[in-house]
């Protein structure tokens, strides 16, 4: 396939595109909790989780967190720490923060109101050009057009320039999904450009894949230049590197609770968020270091962390009860997460640690040490690996949605209220 392919839809050929893309849109598309609202909150919700997200990981996680925050005003008021605790497992907590910190924009200066265009929709924190045209076509009918990772594919490959990163490449497909949204009634439709921006998303997601596109099953296929038939765009190697962790429970009468660390409010990823206690590598690679109880692969972006997970408990129950997870190798789940486990800073290793030996190991300072306790698990804002490994262990439970904030008038004097604290106590 040589850039001889390259070339723009004609108008007559643009028309085409877009009825045979909705008429198999309107056949195939996949039923998402999201799809059908024209509700600007909660399309700015399910489209902020999408980002670089699993559909499957979203489905677990849209409806609790709009049953926890159902209006911008209720999440403008819920602490940080129970935001970050809601998005617990999707990764990527600075979109959870940025989220947060743009409906509390919105109730302090605009009586929460979500703007209505994609030029106001920019200005608020975390939402980007993509953000901002999904919003504005699906909720507002906006001839805006959404150029993600999906509809980028697409277009290249439409288009003949599926091997082409250039800057002028990138400048091309985007006038040509600009050219190919239609206008607000075309077709029947009462939001004909919020639909096929839609369309063109799963057009990528379910059909016109990464590796192995299904052009046989494709709408558009008779339009498109290259139908399959470019080079697979060469995936980035992913590296490996090992990462080990300790879960140290203690009972107090009936009552477990688990050793937990707090991120560095100064660091870049994830500041201020609980995990566990990291350990040095070097003090758990010793033939005289205990036996890990859980190992797991934690897939981030590029790098595929192998983690070690070790126990100090101070009585059984809690360990031993997740010793049949030993070998166990967690699922790829690329872009799951975006956090470093890397520890952040090594202490010497001591000789012939057993699992007592280990919390000395510890490589943060105690003060950002704290024991909590398992039925407050599901409302702290854990890191995606430190959910993954309470949840295998049996520590961690979702909870059933706490009651909601209650929303409240939207003068500018109550939406001016200090939200509470976000700061979540270990117990002593
Ligand atoms: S024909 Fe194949 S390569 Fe072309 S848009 Fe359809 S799925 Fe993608």
């Amino acid at each position: 396939m040589t850039s001889t392919l390259t070339r723009i839809l004609s108008p007559a050929q643009v028309l085409a595109f877009r009825r045979k893309l909705m008429s198999w849109y309107r056949a195939n598309a996949r039923e998402l909790p999201w799809r059908g609202t024209r509700d600007p909150y909660q399309t700015w919700v399910s489209e902020v989780m999408l980002q670089q997200t699993r559909v499957a990981a979203v489905l677990e996680h849209y409806e609790r967190f709009l049953r926890l925050f159902p209006t911008v005003v209720a999440l403008a008021l819920a602490p940080e720490a129970q935001v970050l605790a809601a998005w617990s497992g999707l990764g990527y907590y600075r979109r959870a923060r940025s989220l947060h910190q743009a409906a509390q924009f919105l109730v302090r200066e605009r009586s929460a109101q979500i703007p209505t265009s994609a030029v106001e929709l920019r200005t608020l924190p975390g939402i980007g050009e993509y953000t901002c045209a999904a919003i504005a076509s699906i909720a507002f009918g906006e001839r805006a057009a959404v150029v993600d990772g999906n509809v980028d594919r697409v277009l290249l490959r439409v288009t003949g320039r599926a091997e082409d990163a250039s800057a002028a490449a990138r400048t091309a497909i985007r006038a040509q999904a600009e050219a190919l949204v239609p206008n607000k009634r075309m077709g029947g439709s009462s939001n004909a450009a919020g639909d096929h921006n839609q369309a063109m998303m799963e057009l990528g997601a379910t059909l016109c894949l990464p590796r192995a596109p299904l052009c046989l099953n494709c709408p558009v296929f008779d339009l498109c230049a290259t139908r399959g038939e470019h080079l697979a765009v060469p995936r980035r190697k992913q590296r490996s590197r090992p990462a080990a962790f300790l879960l140290a429970t203690r009972k107090q009468g009936t009552r477990t609770h688990v050793l937990l660390t707090r991120r560095p409010a100064e660091a870049s990823l994830m500041p201020g968020m609980l995990e566990l206690p990291p350990l040095p590598i070097d003090a758990v690679a010793s033939p005289n270091a205990p036996e890990p109880i859980l190992r797991l692969r934690h897939s981030i972006t590029h790098t595929n962390f192998y983690v070690e997970v070790f126990a100090q408990s101070s009585d059984q129950s809690p360990t031993s009860a997740i010793t049949s997870f030993d070998n166990e190798e967690g699922e790829y789940e690329p872009g799951s997460d975006e956090q470093s486990p890397d520890p952040v800073q090594h202490t010497p290793y001591q000789p012939g640690l057993e699992p007592a030996g280990l919390l000395k190991a510890i490589p943060v300072a105690s003060g950002a040490l704290g024991w909590y306790a398992h039925a407050q698990l599901s409302g702290l804002p854990l890191t995606g690996l430190a959910r993954k490994i309470l949840l295998r262990a049996n520590l961690y439970a979702i909870a059933s949605p706490q009651t909601p904030a209650q929303p409240i008038a939207t003068t500018r004097r109550k939406a001016g209220r200090k939200p509470q604290s976000n700061s979540v106590q270990p117990e002593k």
